[in-house]
């Protein structure tokens, strides 16, 4: 018991040069796709609206970590419409 208890702990220990299951590096890899589609309108380097191609819009906030999709928040990791917003703030 006591040995299949430490191999699920080195299962899940998490390294710092590898921050990311190999799920969470899909999703990221999904999200920073999705991103690039977005058509971003910041009202500040914090703030902004993120349009996708289909019409809808979502309200950003990087300070909060909030997005109207609800995922940024809710994942504790950042939305296409998150990523588009840094990508933004970046390129001002
Ligand atoms: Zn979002």
């Amino acid at each position: 018991m006591a040995t299949r208890f430490r191999r699920h702990q080195a299962a899940i220990a998490i390294s710092p040069f590898q921050p990311l299951t190999p799920h969470g590096q899909k999703l990221l890899q999904q999200a920073l796709s999705s991103a690039r589609q977005h058509i971003p309108q910041m009202h500040s380097l914090i703030e902004g609206r993120i349009r996708e191609t289909n019409g809808k819009a979502y309200l950003v906030h990087l300070e909060h970590r909030t997005c109207g999709c609800r995922s940024f928040q809710d994942e504790d990791s950042p939305c296409s419409h998150a990523i588009a917003a840094i990508y933004a703030t970046i390129k001002h």
